[in-house]
């Protein structure tokens, strides 16, 4: 992609009413813009880092053989009221259609649909387990909403719901989600600061989990143990203070941010809607279910959180925009020009992708600037100075060294 034809710009300044550091990054770099608290857009270079985590996350979904659907965020009431979640749920958008005077709410979570919708194909224990999925945009009306993307009024989230005909198999698909969520978070990048977390499991079971990532941004205080690497919430400490897998007492106390949740619904849900199926007795019983849960802007957010400097946003390689910032500080001289264009073509026909800083009007400060902002992994300048030499340097890393255009592709081939 060509800078010089992207339609978005990098600002010196976050708009005054934005306190979050990862919206504020994230806005100036030109990433997202802001509607207003709680919604925000994703540009064109947003919007490739969204893709990137919305595809590690499908690939692991798939990979637990989970199917993907797309359920409506516009839902009936008697939805909501069956399971006492119109009057319940605080951050419930609700409204009422001014022909039908009908009334409807915006999708908070989607328990409420999936558990009627699956009484049309679930009618056997052979008919199960199954799992499924949706990529979604969520509605809740979130009191405060000042974190940029950790929380926001509209989001999407990765929710997947599992149904089984008793509770071992149910537990054990469980184990495979949890799994699967410490390999996305893995893969995004976090997986070093993000703890399995014990969580209060409601009334139906002793415990749910979270999976939460250290950052001061983060609303949530958890408490970690350093043998098993695994903490507890908030609700958890007030009832014990040990670490249920070992005993220990010493606990690490840190502000974290919830970026996953996994729940064991059992029949809550499936109760309500008459979502039964025959056993082997032939037997009538509840569907026994799961729901696991991941916000995918609060990833995003998180990611932001975790990882940048005083100078701008360093994403992981596996969610960056591009993988290269080609960068020609010297666009005015034919021949750095002829160069950079000739690598350009290069990595594109390699395969990589590439944000190429081609601006006429921008000056070798700004252009330097920008590209520590944006904060792509491989920054590669092209200068009168540098001749026929490419001067790469890791976003991450402060020291840079000289390549040829051969050897820029060589390092690129290697670790694709
Ligand atoms: P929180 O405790 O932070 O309010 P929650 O427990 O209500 O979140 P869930 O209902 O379990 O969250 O939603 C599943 C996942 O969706 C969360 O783990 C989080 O990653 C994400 N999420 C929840 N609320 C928001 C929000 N307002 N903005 C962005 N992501 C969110
Ligand atoms: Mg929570």
């Amino acid at each position: 992609m060509r800078q010089s034809q992207l339609f978005t710009k990098t600002r010196k300044e976050a708009p005054k009413d934005e306190e979050s550091k990862n919206a504020q990054l994230l806005i100036r770099a030109g990433y997202v813009d802001k509607l207003m608290a709680g919604a925000y857009t994703f540009l064109p270079l947003g919007f490739r880092v969204f893709k990137n985590i919305e595809n590690i996350i499908r690939e692991e979904m798939q990979a637990l053989g989970a199917q993907e659907i797309l359920m409506p965020s516009l839902q009936p009431k008697e939805n909501w009221v069956a399971t006492g979640r119109w009057d319940a749920l605080d951050n419930l958008f609700r409204f009422t259609s001014h022909y039908s005077k009908n009334e409807y709410a915006l999708g908070a979570t989607h328990e409420e649909i999936i558990s009627p919708l699956m009484k049309d194909f679930l009618f056997s224990y052979k008919d199960m387990p199954v799992g499924v999925f949706q990529i979604q945009n969520k509605f809740r009306d979130e009191k405060r909403a000042k974190s940029g993307l950790l929380r926001g009024r509209e989001f999407f989230m990765k929710d997947l719901y599992s149904f089984h005909a008793n509770e071992e198999d149910m537990d054990a698909y469980y184990l495979k989600v949890k799994d699967a969520y410490i390999r996305i978070f893995e893969r995004a990048g976090l997986g070093d600061i993000t703890y399995f977390t014990y969580a209060s499991g409601g009334t139906f079971s002793k415990y749910s989990h979270e999976f939460q990532t250290l950052t001061d941004a983060g609303e949530d205080i958890i408490y970690i143990c350093d043998h098993c690497k695994v903490a507890i919430n908030d609700e958890i400490i007030t009832e014990q203070s040990t670490c249920p897998e070992c005993g220990n007492a010493d606990l690490r106390k840190e502000k974290a941010v919830e970026v996953g949740n996994i729940f064991k619904l059992k029949t809550k849900y499936s109760s309500v809607f008459g979502l039964n199926y025959k056993d082997m007795e032939n037997a009538e019983c509840a569907v026994i279910m799961g729901c696991y849960g991941i916000g995918l802007n609060r990833l995003m957010g998180t990611i932001v959180e975790a990882y940048h400097d005083e100078y701008g946003i360093i994403w992981p390689e596996s969610v960056a925009p591009y993988r290269v910032h080609l960068v020609n500080l010297h666009v005015h001289n034919e021949e750095t020009s002829a160069f950079a264009e000739e690598i350009y073509a290069a990595l594109q026909g390699a395969g990589v992708a590439v944000l190429y800083d081609d601006r006429r009007e921008a000056g070798i400060g700004e252009k330097l600037k920008d590209s520590d902002l944006i904060g792509i992994p491989l920054r590669a300048i092209v200068s009168e100075k540098n001749g026929a030499q490419i001067e790469v340097k890791k976003r991450k890393e402060s020291a840079a060294h000289m390549v040829t255009k051969e050897q820029l592709l060589g390092l690129l081939a290697a670790n694709n």
